[in-house]
């Protein structure tokens, strides 16, 4: 599958927080994904725009929330291709708009922006792919979250430049990090049984049950093991619930004192919708010994820093 040329994120290894938390902790980096704003969205929509471009599309109809990275990300790199999109937000418009900062850089690429309430957003894209092909365009029915082969292959990919990123012989115990729609979490999956067989992925729901979150998981890499060629494993994915609060969006005290932790000790840039429950859900498996000391533990920093910006709890000190 091609994807647009990229630079690779860097792969820090963490000399202050390894000795904090008493691992070797490394960081893959994707919140420094090369595109305004980073994260792991960019990462998945360099191969899902290349080949919806590929196969001769030339605009985007996507959903999302109001604080949507996917949508950011859509929007400009349709801008880039010189396609039309339009975004369907299932969130009521806002009184003010500049606090949502992934919007307000959409609007910037010239995105149509569309609110609707969460029960008509198929309706809402249907009517936005008739819209565009009545003006002659070939528009690409994108799912919210860039979730879709392309993106799962797209976090297969990232495993390897991990993997290429560590010295001969070097390797990772445990990875952890943040899932939503669970596409970044099954092509690290796929990646890693390729890349780092013995190492453990855990996924820290942002917000879905254990059931419905890893059934997604295990469609998505039944999907790209086919795209492969290969068979599935036996074994279900790790998809912890225990970090996701009152679920999407919602934060609790721990969590935004490791926000604070991490950014004070560290200078680590953590959100709290996404990155932030990954991260805290790392130091409580240290804490709780499910993590060994002196362990090799990759923590994907999948980006969130708009959503950071946008959240009200972590105003003033
Ligand atoms: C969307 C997103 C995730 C979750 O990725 P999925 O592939 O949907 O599981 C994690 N972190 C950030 C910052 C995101 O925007």
């Amino acid at each position: 599958m091609e994807h647009f040329p990229f630079f690779p994120t860097p792969l820090t290894r963490h000399a202050v927080l390894s000795a904090l938390l008493g691992v070797t902790l490394f960081i893959k980096q994707d919140d420094w994904f090369a595109y305004p704003g980073g994260g792991s969205k960019a990462r998945k929509a360099r191969y899902i725009f290349w080949a919806a471009r590929e196969r001769g599309h030339d605009a985007v109809v996507t959903a999302g929330g109001l604080h949507s990275n996917h949508l950011r990300v859509s929007a400009l790199m349709a801008a880039e291709l010189g396609w039309k999109s339009i975004l369907i937000v299932h969130a009521e418009k806002p009184a003010q708009e500049h606090a949502a900062g992934n919007l307000k850089l959409a609007r910037l690429a010239g995105a149509q922006v569309r609110f609707v309430p969460m029960t008509g957003v198929a309706a809402a894209m249907d009517q936005a792919m008739a819209d565009l092909q009545a003006q002659g365009r070939r528009p690409y029915y994108l799912w919210g979250g860039g979730h879709c082969l392309e993106g799962t292959y797209a976090y297969y990919g990232a495993v390897k430049e991990v993997r290429q990123q560590l010295a001969d012989g070097e390797t990772v115990d445990e990875i952890i990090v943040a899932s939503g729609t669970g596409t970044t979490q099954a092509g690290i999956e796929v990646g890693c049984r390729e890349c780092f067989p013995g190492a453990r992925v855990r996924g820290i729901s942002i917000a879905r049950d254990e059931e419905r979150g890893r059934g997604v998981i295990e469609t998505s890499m039944r999907e790209l093991y086919g795209y492969l060629r290969q068979d599935p494993p036996p074994q279900a994915p790790v998809f912890d619930v225990r970090f996701r609060g009152g679920g999407y969006e919602a934060v609790y005290p721990e969590l935004l004192e490791t926000i604070r932790w991490a950014a004070r000790r560290a200078g680590l840039i953590l959100d709290p919708t996404y990155t932030g429950k990954a991260f805290h859900a790392l130091r409580r498996y240290i804490a709780e010994g499910a993590i060994a000391r002196g362990a090799a533990v990759l923590f994907w920093h999948t980006g969130g820093i708009l959503n950071l910006l946008a959240s009200r709890e972590l105003e003033g000190i």
